[in-house]
């Protein structure tokens, strides 16, 4: 079974002084040429043109003082799924973003269902505040930034250097058990690495870890150099402001 990466990229509105930017990254069948290209696209993450990696991560992109994209750590993020999702994927999606975000000290929330767009329907501001992150299950025929191939895509959203909102779509059409029993064949272990990717984690030429892009036999678990890349995006404690809340209007992404 020879499952790679997709890596694609894409632009969103430029509004008033705030430049924001999408980047898709999704874990599923692909062929190689695809993740050839994909190897490029970490560029896309404004900032310094150095991303910050070691051994065994690599981080989405780099902020202009050379530090890993990230979220502010000073703010709880809420998440949601979508009304007809299944209750086992709140389940597992909680499971998954508590261990990803207590490594990279982000705290995420649950806030329940709502009926919320998805792919470039997602806006960016939900009044006063960010929206929420939606997890949901979906499909190409909805979001076509999904392929047939994919089995999940996270889209993360960068404003000004700091991570805003984000969305982890997963194709309803995968045939993956649901639980966290293997690497390769449970929605668990694909939440690790779609949540992964949402708080800063690029994938990496390691097959020793959960990020490396052809899902693997194993244990559905993070491994040493992941946990290194999530301890390395956690900040100092510092507060991160991305400028003022705005609803920067998802567009469709540009491939490359
Ligand atoms: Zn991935």
């Amino acid at each position: 079974m020879g499952t790679v990466l997709r890596l694609l990229a894409a632009a969103i509105a430029i509004v008033a002084l705030v430049v924001g930017a999408v980047a898709v990254a999704g874990w599923g069948m692909q062929t190689a040429d695809r993740a050839r290209a994909a190897a490029t696209a970490p560029a896309l993450a404004a900032g310094s043109s150095k991303v910050p990696a070691g051994d065994g991560w690599t981080a989405w992109g780099a902020r202009s003082d050379g530090s890993p994209l990230r979220w502010d750590p000073c703010r709880t993020i809420a998440w949601v799924v979508r009304p007809d999702d299944p209750d086992w994927l709140v389940e597992l999606a909680d499971r998954a973003l508590a261990q990803v975000g207590a490594a990279a000290g982000v705290d995420f929330t649950y806030v329940g269902r709502r009926d919320v767009g998805v792919g470039p329907a997602q806006r960016t501001a939900d009044g006063p505040d960010w929206t929420p992150v939606v997890v949901t299950m979906t499909s190409p025929d909805e979001v076509d930034w999904l392929t047939d191939d994919d089995r999940a895509l996270a889209v993360p959203v960068v404003v000004n250097g700091v991570f805003v909102t984000g969305q982890i779509l997963l194709d309803r059409d995968a045939d993956l058990a649901t639980d966290f029993a293997t690497r390769d064949g449970s929605w668990g272990a694909t939440l690790l690495h779609e949540a992964s990717h949402l708080v800063g984690l690029d994938h990496v030429e390691d097959p020793a870890q959960l990020l490396y892009p052809y899902p693997q036999p194993g244990p559905a678990a993070l491994g040493d150099g992941d946990l290194r890349g999530l301890r390395a995006l956690a900040s100092d404690g510092s507060c991160l402001d991305p400028g003022p809340v705005a609803d920067l209007g998802v567009e469709t992404p540009s491939r490359r």
